[in-house]
């Protein structure tokens, strides 16, 4: 059993960007229930944490930002761009969610948590340095990575993003520096447009930006199989110190959002190819950071069956089903090849043995 640390505070459903906004409280309200009803059965540990101040944000954003998203504080309703919007805490919230992934990666290098899901609002992959954008305030992920290579003198994070949307902000935090690889497995076309295979990063960091865009339509299976190839080849060679895992949930078959067709089955899988590279690596050190998922049943069962792997425990089946037999086939079977895998080796074979 994994020492397993879930980071939750009702200051992440105060965020409310509005009526009929997809991005509600009831996404992280809905999580907080399913937990309470494993009471008894919840062996997670539930550390404190605490809000970052400015000059911890100021590690991945402007000083402009910063002030912009700190000038909404107890404002009713502010709007940061078309989509992304914000009530009187949720300033409060960005920096809570910010601290979490924090200590959660203070947990794992001091030893005192095998690894970690910061169950937060708003989420952050799409926020830049200069700019909150597709429901983003600050880019959690982003100042986690950032945190952990200043605090302790790491030289290697990968982060793995397989939110439906490509992480723009993320990606352009670290384009130019191969301390972060970002990887991002994401359906195109579809917002923000970013996250082409060409896309590979710039100086230092060329090679260390992999993008994986994929037609919709795409299931727990194809997912398994990118995740046995690409991902598994490209990480291992990247020897990370440390993996965050930007973790969405709008690729989830019923999520309005997207066309792909994931179930909680694939959310497992790729968790668990994700834990054995860990294990290989740096001690099975994983931090999951909740960013997308609008379909509050997919997003109950994605982080249930994430919560699961990352446990090493059989959490309750009244939230979760046996992996699907398509999946369980998958695992036995040859590895299938997929256009989207033929093109990323061909763009990444200049940097990487494929
Ligand atoms: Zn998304």
């Amino acid at each position: 059993m994994k020492r397993t640390a879930i980071f939750r505070d009702d200051l992440f459903i105060s965020h409310d960007p509005g009526y009929s906004h997809p991005e509600s409280p009831e996404r992280t309200k809905t999580i907080f229930s399913a937990l309470d009803e494993l009471s008894g059965k919840n062996h997670f540990l539930e550390p404190s944490f605490a809000k970052v101040e400015k000059n911890t944000l100021l590690l991945n954003h402007s000083n402009n930002l910063i002030r912009t998203v700190m000038a909404t504080a107890g404002e009713k309703y502010s709007a940061l761009d078309p989509d992304t919007l914000t009530s009187a805490r949720s300033y409060d919230a960005a920096c809570l969610a910010v601290g979490a992934l924090n200590k959660g990666v203070d947990l794992l290098f001091q030893n005192k948590a095998d690894n970690c899901f910061a169950l937060v609002r708003p989420p952050g992959h799409h926020a830049e340095r200069g700019r909150c954008m597709g429901f983003c305030l600050f880019n959690n992920v982003a100042l986690a990575a950032r945190y952990a290579l200043k605090t302790y003198g790491i030289q290697r994070v990968l982060i793995v993003d397989w939110d439906v949307h490509h992480g723009n902000g993320t990606q352009n935090s670290f384009y130019d520096t191969d301390k972060v690889m970002y990887m991002s497995i994401h359906q195109s076309p579809l917002y923000p447009g970013t996250g082409a295979f060409h896309e590979m990063g710039v100086d230092k960091g060329a090679g260390y930006t992999v993008n994986i865009p994929l037609p919709g339509g795409q299931g727990d299976i194809e997912y398994a199989n990118i995740f046995n190839t690409l991902v598994k080849e490209i990480g291992s060679q990247y020897e990370p110190e440390l993996i965050i895992i930007s973790a969405g949930f709008d690729a989830y078959h019923a999520d309005a959002i997207s066309t792909m067709r994931l179930t909680h089955s694939g959310y497992a899988y790729m968790t668990r190819v994700l834990m054995e590279m860990a294990d290989e690596f740096c001690g099975g050190k994983v931090l999951v950071s909740l960013e997308g998922g609008y379909n509050l049943t997919g997003l109950k069962e994605g982080v249930f069956a994430v919560l699961s792997e990352l446990s090493g425990r059989s959490l309750d089946t009244e939230f979760l089903s046996d992996l699907s037999p398509e999946l369980a086939e998958v695992l036995r079977s040859e590895q299938k090849t997929h256009p989207a895998i033929e093109r990323v080796r061909e763009v990444a074979k200049k940097y990487w043995k494929m």
